[in-house]
């Protein structure tokens, strides 16, 4: 018999305090979806070299049961997050907007010792150990956290903070803080 069709599903609530206390180890399964500003994930908070409007992570999460040979079933959870955070550029040292998605799939097992014999080779699906009280919330932060690249940078040839001063405009009203235009330092070549 199917256990999703007996088990009660869920609903998460939205309210990052509620979401770093899930109880993994009911017969139930959930699902949910919510918005998180930057400010209610610490560690992003840390990371983010300026919050915007409208930055911050959606999440979606849905779990079921699957079974297992040699065990009773255990609950799969897959989980999304999608949404922007600013960075610090690594080229131009500036604000770097970027939106970021990710996906991921785990299995819920009982105990650090079932987790750490979970096959490596199944890159499919990473294990996690249940809890009565588990951090869900730490999840789709380390998740958010995996989702940004390990050198940000803004999209190539979009350095240049203000790329309408490309246009021709004549003088030329560069800030020492700028980094300074290579069509510049021709132009400037040109001259002497
Ligand atoms: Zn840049």
């Amino acid at each position: 018999m199917n256990r999703n069709q007996v088990l009660p599903q869920v609903e998460l609530s939205a309210d990052p305090k509620a979401l770093s206390r899930i109880d993994f180890c009911a017969p139930q399964s959930y699902q949910g979806s919510g918005f998180l500003e930057i400010s209610a994930l610490p560690r992003l908070t840390e990371e983010a070299s300026s919050i915007e409007p409208g930055d911050g992570f959606h999440w979606e999460l849905k779990t079921h049961f699957a079974d297992s040979p040699g065990s009773e079933p255990r609950q799969i959870l897959k989980l999304a997050v999608k949404g922007r955070i600013h960075l610090v550029c690594q080229s131009c040292l500036q604000d770097c907007g970027l939106d970021l998605a990710q996906e991921s799939r785990f299995v819920m097992v009982a105990t650090e010792d079932e987790a750490d014999a979970f096959p490596m080779e199944d890159d499919q699906q990473e294990p996690l150990v249940a809890s009565q009280h588990f951090d869900l919330l730490g999840l789709i932060e380390d998740e958010i956290l995996l989702s940004m690249p390990l050198i940000p940078k803004h999209p190539e040839g979009a350095c240049q903070p203000h790329a309408s001063s490309f246009s021709e405009g004549g003088e030329a009203s560069d800030t020492p803080e700028k980094p300074q235009n290579p069509f510049n330092i021709l132009k400037n070549m040109k001259k002497n």
